[in-house]
């Protein structure tokens, strides 16, 4: 096995602590085919983050978005939970995580069983009428783009949008509030497929290092924060997890 010491020297982290917290991006939705927005295959080669995802384009002409969601996100509605996700929720099952934080909008976690999960950057599960405040569920919206681009609400706005942060929106503050005190508390931070590059998320690590925890990358690309991580796997999160946490249950035991 790749990998086979630190999967070791990873497990006896797990089992020092019940107090884990575990941090995402895009990577590891990745393995549920949906892709990232950098990189290779990333979202961003293929679409102008500014013109389909901020909120000044939105509320210049919210079909921008719309066409965008039809053409791509569309595809994603009934994505499941990766083999890593499933192991994040199995450590929960297992006592021994605090709470999951995630720059997802996609509700994967909570698919794989997590209970506790901060999204930093909301959830497009939901699509909210911005003049009414109407809510909506996402494929009941999906449905009203085969009548018109962009769907209008019942009240006749045109502003319906998902329930997650474009460019150009500040984060939810209660989310923010609880990613910092999980932050602050956890004994041991894994961090999984994010670039790190987007703020303010990518502090939430920083402030878990500062007050001591341990710290796990896993992660295909280097980040700007290597550094200040324990453990480093250079892999993707599905090769990683699921045996780190079978290993823990064995252990465990
Ligand atoms: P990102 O796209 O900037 O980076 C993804 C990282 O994941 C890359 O560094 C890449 O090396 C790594 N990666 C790719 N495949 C992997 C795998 N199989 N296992 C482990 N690592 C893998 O994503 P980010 O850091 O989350 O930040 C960007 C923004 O992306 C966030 O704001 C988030 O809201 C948004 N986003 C969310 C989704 C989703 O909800 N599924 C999808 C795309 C983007
Ligand atoms: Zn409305």
């Amino acid at each position: 096995m790749v990998y086979r010491k630190e999967i070791q020297q990873f497990a006896d982290m797990i089992l020092s602590t019940d107090k884990i917290v575990a941090f995402t991006g895009a990577g590891i939705s990745a393995e549920s085919g949906i892709p990232t927005f950098r990189g290779e295959d990333g979202i961003w080669k293929k679409y102008d983050p500014e013109k389909v995802a901020s909120i000044n384009s939105f509320y210049e002409n919210p079909a921008n978005y719309w066409e965008f969601a039809r053409e791509f996100e569309s595809k994603f509605l009934d994505v499941k939970p990766s083999p890593a996700h499933l192991a994040i929720g199995r450590l929960e099952r297992m006592g021994r995580l605090l709470g999951v934080i995630t720059q997802n909008v996609d509700g994967l976690h909570q698919k794989a069983g997590n209970t506790n999960v901060v999204e930093l950057h909301g959830n497009t599960s939901v699509v909210k009428c911005l003049d009414c405040g109407k809510e909506y569920r996402r494929e009941d919206v999906f449905q009203m783009l085969n009548d018109a681009i962009p769907p209008v609400c019942e009240c006749g706005s045109v502003y319906l949008k998902p329930d997650a942060i474009f460019f150009g929106e500040p984060l939810p503050q209660k989310a923010l509030n609880q990613a910092i005190e999980l932050a602050g508390k956890c004994d041991l931070m894994i961090v999984v497929g994010s670039s790190l590059v987007v703020y303010p998320a990518a502090e939430i690590p920083l402030i878990a290092k500062r007050s001591g925890a341990s710290m796990v990358l896993i992660n295909l690309d280097a980040t700007p924060y290597d550094d200040i991580f324990d453990l480093r796997f250079y892999s993707r999160a599905s090769d990683v997890l699921p045996d780190v946490v079978e290993m823990v249950d064995r252990k465990g035991l």
